[in-house]
């Protein structure tokens, strides 16, 4: 919240044509109009910090107790801040520049809640791009895939239902942990039966209480399910879930399922990559093109889902550590190199058919 009302001071005074509030919970859209008219473009920054301590001792660090921005979106927002001021400086020529601010990417909730908007009919792009900055890769290195940038995912917590005994009769309750031993064994393996990398972790599972009298009557079993393509990870759901209601339906148990963090695949539309990576080439960037996707996902997706996109990495050092890591610090020489990218991008809009 406190985040979102400094982005929307920033932007005052640089004069949007359309500014609009509450887009998705917190989320805050800026609109810069061209001269003539022609596509919409949108850039998204995230909005959230993490509910981590920062335990780097530089003078910027959160002052927040127990939170901090360990994934750099504060350096994304001020990217988009910083392509803010050139536009304003100097309007597009065609078209118009959509500045997102999205909250809520790390739980996979904000792009839903931006898209379920009515507002966001206002700034429906024909393209939408974003960036991430990646520890681990050269700085200022541009890490870029076709088609699928980073995997879908969701979290899956699939809830059995039987009824508790006496530890003495367990045979007169139902009892969910066979069923559970079984799906642990059992649902990991389903992933081999597609062509395409895809992943099922367990995560948690609980049966009963520490009650020793007392055989268990309810269990639960939650999952991480991922996949490089979206179909792959939508049929791998479905797999999961008949599998489960068989067993559980076998041992006469209840079966609820929950889905939680629940991301799109990401996949880089191929126009769109020809338009950035044109500008990255300009820029003189060394470009590396991933041979595999990430595994990890990104709120992106879902955009990515809706309209041609393109979501790339920036390197942000060797040296630096990981993304949610307490001592993850933003690289700031990114600033400048996020800005000079996007900015060519949306002067690129003249030229878009
Ligand atoms: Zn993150
Ligand atoms: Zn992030």
């Amino acid at each position: 919240m406190e985040t979102s009302s400094k982005i929307r001071s920033f932007f005052v005074k640089l004069n949007p044509d359309i500014t609009i509030e509450n887009l998705g919970g917190e989320g805050l859209a800026f609109i810069f109009k061209g001269k003539k008219p022609g596509k919409r473009i949108l850039f998204r920054a995230e909005l959230d910090g993490l509910p981590i301590q920062e335990s780097g001792q530089h003078y910027y660090r959160s002052k927040i107790e127990g939170r901090g921005h360990l994934c750099g979106h504060d350096g994304h927002m001020t990217i988009i801040c910083g392509l803010g001021e050139k536009l304003a400086a100097q309007r597009p020529e065609t078209g118009e520049v959509v500045l997102l601010f999205q909250p809520a990417e790390e739980t996979g909730e904000g792009a839903r809640r931006i898209l379920a908007d009515s507002n966001f009919q206002q700034i429906k792009p024909d393209f939408a791009f974003a960036l991430h900055n990646l520890p681990g890769f050269p700085l200022h290195q541009v890490i870029t895939r076709k088609e699928t940038f980073a995997a879908g995912s969701t979290g899956l917590t699939i809830s059995l239902t039987g009824r508790t005994s006496h530890a003495a009769h367990p045979d007169a309750g139902i009892n969910p942990a066979p069923a559970i031993a079984h799906l642990i064994q059992l649902l990991p393996k389903l992933s081999q039966k597609l062509k395409k990398f895809a992943l099922v972790t367990v995560i948690h599972v609980e049966i009963g209480s520490l009650a020793f009298g007392t055989s268990a009557g309810k269990g639960s079993l939650s999952l991480t399910i991922r996949a490089f393509d979206q179909r792959d990870l939508e049929s791998l759901i479905e797999m999961i879930t008949s599998e489960a209601k068989r067993i559980a339906s076998a041992e006469n148990l209840g079966c609820e399922f929950s889905f939680v963090e629940s991301f799109a695949v990401s996949k880089n539309d191929p126009n769109a990559a020809e338009i950035a990576e044109r500008v990255m080439k300009d820029l003189g960037l060394d470009i590396l093109e991933k041979p595999e996707p990430f595994r990890w996902s990104e709120d992106f997706g879902l955009f990515s889902q809706s309209c041609p996109a393109y979501l790339f990495g920036l390197g942000a050092g060797e040296n630096c550590p990981q993304l949610h890591e307490p001592t993850y610090d933003f690289p700031d020489e990114l600033i400048e190199t996020g800005v000079r990218i996007f900015e060519g991008i949306a002067r690129s809009l003249a030229w878009i058919k």
